[in-house]
């Protein structure tokens, strides 16, 4: 069988002292018209990446709400995982000529098939994210359960040989979710499409209050001088996260903010093979520079200290070329540290108003971005607490319950 994550349950109620209480309110009400459902998501690592930050929050939520959630994870071998590394940047634009060759597909589909043998599929409700393992209902056409497929990168642009190759799979579910509009392949064929953003827990490990003297002393522990200014960089070792642009953003900086520090803190996770290669190259970039500092999650640099780096940073950065949502960004605002950020996909709809003049579109605009907020720290200030209520009001785990109910609700027909 395939592994379920070990999770426990939250309290719903908690959210109550976060935000409006009729959010919450619905979301009860609505886990009361599902009581007793059995929802399931899929997907292909526990850890490292979006989608296992999000489910480690969601699953313990949904099941104080009375529903049956469970999480698989799909297995997969080094083949398998490059094969679905192309897929991720092929639905983000890059292109895929192996997915032409017969070998390829096949090496995709005999894991979908020997997946889908290993799955428990005793659930009414499957939660299918991202590409790798799409092709699963495909797989299981007799099983009765109503299928979800949710997709977490931007797919607005997405390499045409690839899209055809998985179009029909996805296809074959009962609905599809995107997180923005913008996002829907235009030929994509299924009656119910939604869209509905990811979101953060506010209680969570990577999000609760840490008092700023220890998130300094983390820091400063870390081998930072505290003293001097810090940004910081919170994300995977991916191409489209742009690290190598960030560096040059923070070369050019430096030269107006003497003494200025760089984290560049990423995680590697098991599905994703490249990261191997980005973490080395990025170590190579940043080994010039003594004030750059290179951490990951197999360094000891886990949930409680992103937690300390996005809270202690004077500015974080994300300086994407592509992203599906970024809850990096989500993350930074809801403790009122300010964003400088790629001016792409789901980035800029948590940073919207005067939030989002610091979206950027280069290496140098994103340099005197970073310049301008740390020669004005008043402003970085007032607008990181704007950053918190767009958060509040928008990005938080009980918006994404109620927006998922819904959509089980009516498609399960209750
Ligand atoms: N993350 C982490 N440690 C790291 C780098 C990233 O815990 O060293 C987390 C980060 O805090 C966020 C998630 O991984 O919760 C990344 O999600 P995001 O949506 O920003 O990007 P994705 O990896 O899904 O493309």
């Amino acid at each position: 069988m395939l592994q379920k994550v070990s999770l426990g349950t939250a309290d719903i109620n908690k959210y109550r002292w976060v935000e409006a209480e009729d959010i919450v309110d619905e979301v009860v009400s609505l886990g009361n018209d599902l009581k007793g459902l059995r929802l399931c998501h899929i997907n292909s690592t526990p850890f490292g990446g979006g989608v296992a930050e999000l489910l480690v929050s969601y699953i313990p939520l949904m099941r104080s709400l009375g529903i049956c959630a469970d999480w698989q994870v799909i297995r997969g071998d080094r083949r398998f995982f490059t094969i679905t590394k192309a897929l991720h940047n092929a639905l983000q634009g890059a292109s895929f000529a192996a997915i032409e060759q017969p070998k390829t597909r096949r090496e995709y589909q005999n894991h979908n098939l020997a997946n889908a043998r290993e799955l428990d599929t005793n659930y009414d409700v499957f939660i299918v994210n991202d590409p790798q393992p799409a092709a699963l209902r495909h797989y299981l056409s007799e099983n009765n359960a109503k299928w979800i497929w949710r997709c977490h990168v931007d797919s607005s642009q997405p390499d045409e040989a690839v899209w055809d190759f998985l179009r029909p799979y996805i296809e074959q579910h009962d609905a599809a979710i995107f997180t923005t509009e913008k996002f829907i392949p235009q030929s994509l064929n299924i009656t119910n499409i939604a869209t509905m953003a990811p979101a953060i827990c506010p209680f969570s490990s990577k999000n609760m209050y840490i008092k700023k003297h220890v998130c300094r002393e983390m820091l400063d522990n870390l081998g930072f001088d505290i003293n001097r200014l810090i940004i910081t960089q919170v994300s995977r070792f991916d191409r489209w996260k742009d690290p190598f642009g960030t560096m040059a953003a923070y070369r050019l900086a430096k030269e107006k903010v003497p003494g200025l520090q760089l984290a560049m803190v990423g995680s590697f996770a098991p599905d994703d093979p490249e990261s191997w290669d980005m973490h080395a190259a990025i170590n190579a970039e940043a080994i010039k520079d003594d004030d750059i500092f290179v951490f990951s999650n197999l360094t000891g640099v886990g949930n409680m200290e992103v937690n300390a780096f996005q809270r202690a940073s004077d500015l974080i950065i994300q300086k994407s070329i592509r992203e599906g949502f970024g809850l990096v960004v989500a993350e930074a605002l809801w403790k009122e540290t300010l964003v400088v950020a790629g001016n792409a996909g789901g980035i800029p709809l948590q940073m919207p108003g005067e939030l989002s003049n610091y979206l950027v579109n280069s290496v140098e605009e994103c340099a005197d971005k970073i310049v301008y907020l740390l020669q004005n720290p008043a402003v970085a200030r007032r607008l990181g607490k704007e950053g918190k209520e767009t958060v509040r009001q928008n990005f938080l785990m009980t918006r994404l319950l109620r927006d998922e109910l819904r959509l089980i609700k009516s498609l399960v027909g209750k």
